[in-house]
């Protein structure tokens, strides 16, 4: 058996960016515009700072401006839904990401439909996951848009593999499940009730594990040659006290077996951010009828 291919997600994030670079930079010289994404967070929890803190760099570094508002965990309901309401009337800000998990007094549904579904970059608003099950035109949630770009990098055309989903999340394995059929794969999503998990995996050109389950997938689920997309993200103890994390997939296992699989971290993990800076620009585009510049909807060629 020859090695696989380990998918570079790095690679592929840097890749997406300077597309998107470029085309912001477009954007601006031809019509005077720069995407605007604003991103909102509430309360204290370190993770999600570091991730906002994150999101905002790289929109910057993009050449998009960004809009901090971070608020106090006992911000109310009303507050944050008035907060929703003056972003969604201001022009300068194109995309909306209210960071998850809230604060359990408010609640996650009301925030997110309040979002204008034009400048919905997360892709969870009830309208855009609507357009997605039509088979339309929509901005997609990160993660899942990141795996498909990354499977369409490394295989091409999609159309008629077997995919195998593991999890059926909202976040994750719902959209992934809509994107692959979207490609025209043939899509079995699984979950915790799925009997022979193993035997269902092992049909699949195309496996995505987004289940949050150590190293779950084992090297024999795998059929020789198969593409593994691992989604997730699962912390290990670590001698040293320092946060290390492994995926879904058994790694060293699966990659005696796969053709092609990404390692976590620097698989899919990577190219959320970028897939969110996508979706910025496509807003930002489609909300003043833009066509004329071209948005990276798939991975730029490798140069
Ligand atoms: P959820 O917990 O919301 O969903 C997990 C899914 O896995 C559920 O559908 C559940 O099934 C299914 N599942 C649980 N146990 C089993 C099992 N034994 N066999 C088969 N299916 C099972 O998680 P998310 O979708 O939000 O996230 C999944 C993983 O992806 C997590 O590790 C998360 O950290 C990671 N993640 C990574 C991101 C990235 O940028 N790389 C972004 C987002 C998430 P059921 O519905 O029946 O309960």
């Amino acid at each position: 058996m020859t090695s696989p291919i380990i998918i570079d997600g790095k690679e592929a994030s840097a890749r997406l960016k300077d597309g998107i670079a470029k085309a912001v930079a477009d954007l601006k010289k031809r019509h005077g515009i720069t995407p605007g994404l604003a991103t909102v967070l509430v309360g204290d929890d370190p993770a999600s700072h570091v991730y906002v803190a994150s999101k905002q760099k790289t929109a910057v570094e993009l050449g998009m401006a960004s809009f901090q508002h971070d608020l106090k965990a006992e911000t109310t309901q009303d507050e944050l839904l008035a907060l929703i309401e003056k972003l969604n009337a201001d022009p300068s800000v194109n995309g909306i990401l209210v960071q998850m998990p809230l604060p359990k007094h408010l609640d996650q549904v009301r925030v997110i439909t309040a979002i204008d579904p034009a400048k919905d970059v997360d892709g969870l608003h009830p309208e855009s996951v609507g357009r997605l099950v039509a088979g339309a035109d929509t901005l997609a949630s990160c993660t899942p848009l990141g795996c498909i770009m990354l499977l369409k990098d490394v295989l091409g055309d999609l159309a008629g593999k077997n995919a195998v989903v593991i999890g059926r999340s909202i976040l994750v394995g719902k959209p992934v499940a809509l994107l692959l059929l979207n490609e025209n794969c043939t899509v079995t999503v699984a979950h915790s009730r799925t009997k022979d998990l193993a035997a269902v995996c092992r049909t699949a050109d195309i496996i995505v594990a987004a289940v949050g389950k150590l190293e779950m997938v084992r090297g024999d689920w795998i059929k020789p040659g198969a593409t593994v997309i691992d989604v997730g993200i699962n912390p290990i103890p670590s001698p040293d006290g320092k946060r290390r994390l492994r995926g879904d997939v058994n790694f060293a296992e699966a990659s005696a077996v796969a053709g092609a699989i990404t390692p976590v971290p620097g698989g899919v993990g990577p190219m959320t951010i970028a897939c969110l800076m996508v979706n910025t620009l496509k807003a930002a585009c489609n909300q003043r009828g833009i066509s004329d510049v071209a948005i990276p909807l798939s991975l730029p060629k490798k140069a």
